[in-house]
């Protein structure tokens, strides 16, 4: 099973992908944390990719491509897997079902996780991330026990660099006139099931289930 999470920044693709991931025992694919891994790395990758992170413009295609479809390769072929942040843009979405027409493997459907700008503004700014398992708290709606702690696994908790203020716009700019665009690709192949990404993460995550349960 392949599933596309789609959703502007903030929608809460990375909290409903760790709720995804224990209950079905899918391997969560992140193209943002892998470019992150490669920039604490400091490998070439990471310097390739360093600059336009920083400003919240997308990496170049065929950087970006070429590394999600090696991870892809890698996989034993067993699992299910869950895409979070690629493909994000048409011709990246063009490449991945390219690469995977001929193989035994298809996108069984795409989760477009709905989040009204203002709300997304709102959770971006006060967003704090574990450096250990990638799950996000909010200071104010989804906030840790323990201050600066990760509920899951006791991981020190840390704000992105590009969560601040101007480079969130930016982000959200990139996401309207890049990613929304997949909608009426996954509309058009029949692949989208849209779901209410407001209110409680409980509530969402029982939404997206659903849709899954629905793509399955
Ligand atoms: P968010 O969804 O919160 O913006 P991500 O962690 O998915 O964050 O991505 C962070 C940054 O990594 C993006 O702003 C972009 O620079 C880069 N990036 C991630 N995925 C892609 C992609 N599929 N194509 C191009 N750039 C990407
Ligand atoms: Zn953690």
């Amino acid at each position: 099973m392949y599933i596309i999470l789609l959703g502007a920044p903030g929608a809460g693709k990375g909290t409903q992908v760790a709720y995804l991931a224990q209950n079905l025992n899918l391997v969560h694919i992140a193209s943002g944390d892998l470019f992150r891994q490669a920039l604490e790395q400091d490998t070439e990758l990471g310097r390739q990719t360093r600059s336009y992170m920083e400003k919240g413009a997308l990496v170049p295609d065929e950087v970006t491509t070429k590394m999600v479809l090696e991870h892809l390769a890698a996989l034993d072929g067993e699992s299910g897997v869950v895409l979070d942040g690629f493909p994000r843009n048409l011709p990246q979405a063009e490449a991945l079902d390219k690469a995977l027409d001929g193989s035994s493997r298809a996108i069984d459907g795409v989760v477009f996780i709905k989040v009204s700008p203002e709300v997304l503004l709102r959770r971006l700014s006060g967003r704090w991330i574990c450096r250990n398992c990638q799950v996000p708290y909010h200071e104010v709606d989804s906030p840790p026990r323990v201050k600066g702690r990760c509920d899951r696994c006791g991981g020190e908790l840390y704000q992105r660099p590009d969560d601040i203020a101007e480079t969130v716009k930016k982000r959200l700019k990139v996401y309207s006139a890049e990613t929304a665009p997949l909608i009426d690709y996954y509309i058009r192949t029949g692949r989208l099931v849209e779901v209410d990404g407001e209110g409680s993460v409980e509530d969402a995550g029982k939404r997206v289930i659903a849709a899954l349960e629905r793509v399955r």
